[in-house]
Order: structure tokens, then sequence, then C-alpha cells
């Protein structure tokens, strides 16, 4: 998963961004990108994102590359992450120290159906209702793609898609409901003020970076479309085209510079 990047500190000292320094990095799995910029600034662009949401939309450009195995594991995975998050702000809302919900979560850690049943009786306890998870038939179809080495083909790729996008939506959008708006401020919060850490260590500036994502919580309110969202997603345009005008653009500027003439 790449994202567009550019110099803060370029910015801030010149009020003006330096085309120059735009480009493309992949964001890690901590979602902090640390840059290095033509005139030698190192800045780190910390990603406000949820890393479900991250996920939703490695799956969705792995459907779009013709990835379908990739696009399997990267939705399961959403899925999953989704589950933790639910926990975290859920016990957030409750006042718990998130220090006491890593320690209740970490032996869970390496046991996805662990998570889960944590996550369906919490769920139960938060809404009176059980969770309306995935059809046994796309649960077994997920196992024999991860486990089996199975390959699948486009149509069941996206009926798989689809189902998963069918269970998170509600839960996305409990999530973003007012019951949860403090939690969820918190969570975010800190989850900035960790990823900061690392930029602050070495005295260098940061910046917070949001991205739109196929399970964002304005796009799923009204429920999710897989085909809308590939279709939006082959209406963006293309960031290594952007890039390119970028510097081009900062060529010209260079050469129009009154110290130039
Ligand atoms: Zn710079």
């Amino acid at each position: 998963m790449q994202t567009f990047t550019s110099c803060m500190q370029c910015q801030v000292e010149s009020y003006t961004p330096n085309f120059s320094s735009f480009g493309i990095k992949r964001i890690p799995d901590n979602g902090v990108i640390e840059l290095t910029c033509d005139r030698g600034h190192r800045t780190f662009i910390l990603m406000q994102t949820a890393k479900y949401e991250i996920l939703s939309d490695l799956a969705v450009t792995a459907i779009c590359d013709g990835y379908y195995r990739e696009e399997v594991a990267s939705y399961a995975s959403a899925l999953e992450c989704l589950f933790e998050h639910y926990v975290n702000v859920v016990c957030r809302s409750h006042s718990i120290n998130p220090d006491d919900i890593e320690a209740a979560w970490k032996p869970l850690r390496n046991s996805s159906e662990r998570q889960f049943g944590a996550f369906a009786m919490l769920y139960l306890s938060e809404t009176g209702k059980a969770f309306s998870t995935l059809d046994t038939k796309y649960i077994n179809f997920r196992n024999k793609v991860i486990h089996q080495r199975f390959i699948p083909g486009h149509k069941e790729t996206l009926d798989y898609g689809q189902a998963v996008g069918n269970c998170a939506a509600p839960l996305i959008a409990l999530l973003h409901s007012p019951r949860y708006e403090k939690a969820q401020q918190a969570f975010f919060s800190d989850s900035l003020r960790e990823k900061a850490k690392q930029a602050i260590k070495v005295g260098a500036r940061h910046s917070t970076q949001w991205m739109a994502t196929p399970f964002g919580g304005k796009n799923i309110s009204a429920g999710f479309d897989l085909n809308a969202a590939l279709a939006e997603r082959a209406m963006q345009p293309d960031i290594d085209s952007t890039v390119a005008e970028s510097y081009a653009f900062a060529r010209l500027l260079a050469l129009l510079s009154p110290s130039k003439s």
C-alpha cells in the first residue's frame, strides 16, 4: 500500500509546497513513514487511518491488480483487525486503561478464533444481540484459499469481498455512532502519540495524513458496495503521473525564479 508524500519542513520554511519533494512511499506496518527530502530535511508522516481501513484498501488494490488470493487474505485480515479495534474502543468507552486492554488481549493475539470469541461476547454484552458474522461458506472459502493453497477466480473473490463488507459495515457504523465518539477519539489520539515518538526522539518534524478507504466510516455507513469501491478506484488519478508532473512543475518554477534570470 502506497501513499502520496511531501516534505512538511519545506512547506513550513517557505510557506509553499516544495514540488520536488513530492513522492510515493509504502505505508509500513506501524503507519509511520520516514522521509528525507531533496533539501535534506528528515521528517515523518503519521498515518491517521485505522489499520483495518488500510487492509480494506489493500484488498481492493489486490482485486484491481488481479491478485485474488491476496484480496481474500487482506479482507480476512481487515475483518479480524476490525474486531480487535471494536474491542479496544468499547473497553475505552468503559474507561478501562489501555495497558489493561493490552494485557487482556495479549494471550489472544496469536489465535483469531479466541479473538473472535472475545469480540462476539463483548458485542453481545454491548448490544444485547449476537453479531451477524460471515456465513460458514465464506469462512470455508477463506480457509481453502489461505490454508489449502486454493487459487480463487474473479467472481468468487468479488463475492467474498462483498460478504466481508456486508459483515463489517454495521459494525463500522456502530463505531462511528455518538455512543463511541469519545472512545474513538481517545484511541486515535493515543495511536498518533505512540507513532510520534520516533520523530520526537530524533527531533524531527512530523505531520499526520489521512486517506479515504473502502471501510472508511463516511463511505460505509449506508452499506458496503464493492463494485462502487472498484469504480471509485478506477477513477482515481494515477499517483505516479501526479508525482512526475510535480517534478516538472518544480523544474519550471526553478527556471522562472528571479535568482535564475
Ligand atoms: Zn524538505
